[in-house]
């Protein structure tokens, strides 16, 4: 595989997500003789193709078109891969997001190309593709060969490093519209929710994460949590007993039946790490535990553990944080 590499560009609130930016970054690593080409699709294209551009991607293919705000993966995939053949692309990359994850899908029926979704490691040789990703909801790892001459990677948020800032100039090429075949059925957007404002980062996008658990024993008590979060500029998540006690909504909770997040580093703070938790947050590049039970199971995946009162633990924490940060 030699070809270009393609990478879709996904954009809220007119710029780029992180997982574009990272996927971008391993286009450019992995790039032969074919270079990087990107895509972005919508009713505002034109920032986000200079944010390519800020990243080192100067051919930039554009579909301005209010229908594609709707994050429909079946009206991207058509677009896609028009501009995969007229680029030369072997290789697409999209960021590993709910639209990323369900256009890999899309895109590798109709390019006949072979997919693989939740990458953590990519390596490409003249046999072509090899990647590892988590399996059995993060208890193990499996290395997997791509076989054939093209292929999509759905890559997992906060795997891989941002694209670091190379400004070229853009070439902007109008992608040619193409619609669904017809008989195409998709499924509509009804509604979108986003989460309380002022809360930090959203869950799925944060790098950093502060969970909260029963330990923390009443919701007049999660200010701790909050605290902590804010300190470290982190998104705030809790265990499904926080969330089915009320104490905060259900779009905090993270594991099985809430969120799967990935972030830098996660702190669990009185959070005992039922698997139901775990297999949201294990793969979590730096975990953290702050518990009172040493036997917890939570200190079985995390990489740092902090045995003790989290009523004692997190306030001292925060405030020695404050203080090295100059809050
Ligand atoms: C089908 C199904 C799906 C589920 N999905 C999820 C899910 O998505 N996410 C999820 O989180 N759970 C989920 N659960 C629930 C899960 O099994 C656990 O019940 C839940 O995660 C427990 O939450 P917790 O760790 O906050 O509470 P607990 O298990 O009660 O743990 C509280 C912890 O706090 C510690 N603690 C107490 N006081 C202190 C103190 N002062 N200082 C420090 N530590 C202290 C305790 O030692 C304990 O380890 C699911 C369960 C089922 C059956």
């Amino acid at each position: 595989m030699t070809g270009a590499i393609l990478v879709v560009g996904e954009v809220h609130d007119g710029r780029l997500i992180g997982a574009t930016l990272e996927a971008i970054g391993k286009a450019r690593e992995l790039a032969g003789d074919g270079g990087v080409v990107g895509f972005v699709a919508g009713s505002t294209v034109e920032p986000a193709a200079r944010e390519f551009a800020d990243r080192g991607v100067a051919n930039v293919h554009w579909a301005k078109n209010a229908e594609f705000d709707d994050g429909a993966a079946g009206r991207f995939a058509p677009s896609v891969v028009s501009v995969a053949e007229a680029t030369g692309a072997d290789l697409i990359l999209v960021g590993g997001t709910t639209l990323g994850r369900d256009l890999a899908g899309q895109i590798a029926i109709r390019w006949n190309a072979a997919a693989a979704t939740g990458v953590t490691e990519v390596r490409r040789d003249g046999s072509g593709l090899h990647v590892r990703r988590p399996i059995f909801g993060g208890r193990a790892t499996e290395t997997r060969h791509l076989e054939g001459s093209r292929a999509v990677l759905a890559l997992r948020p906060h795997a891989f490093p941002e694209a670091s800032e190379s400004r070229v100039d853009v070439l902007l090429e109008p992608a040619a519209r193409i619609d669904p075949p017809a008989g195409w059925r998709e499924s509509k957007r009804l509604g979108v929710e986003t989460a309380p404002a002022g809360s930090g980062p959203g869950l799925t996008d944060a790098s950093i994460i502060v969970s909260g658990g029963r330990g923390v024993r009443a919701p007049e008590n999660f200010h701790l949590i909050e605290e902590l979060a804010a300190s470290l500029g982190a998104a705030v998540g809790a265990s499904r007993a926080v969330t089915d006690a009320g104490w905060r909504p259900a779009s905090y909770q993270v594991g099985q039946t809430g969120k799967t997040v990935s972030p830098q580093l996660y702190v669990a703070v009185g959070i005992s790490g039922a698997i139901q938790h775990i297999v949201g947050m294990v793969s979590s590049r730096v975990i953290v535990a702050i518990n009172s039970d040493a036997s917890a199971p939570i200190f079985k995946v995390a990489d740092y553990g902090i045995v003790g009162d989290l009523f004692q633990i997190v306030p001292a924490l925060t405030s020695e944080i404050r203080k090295v940060r100059g809050l």
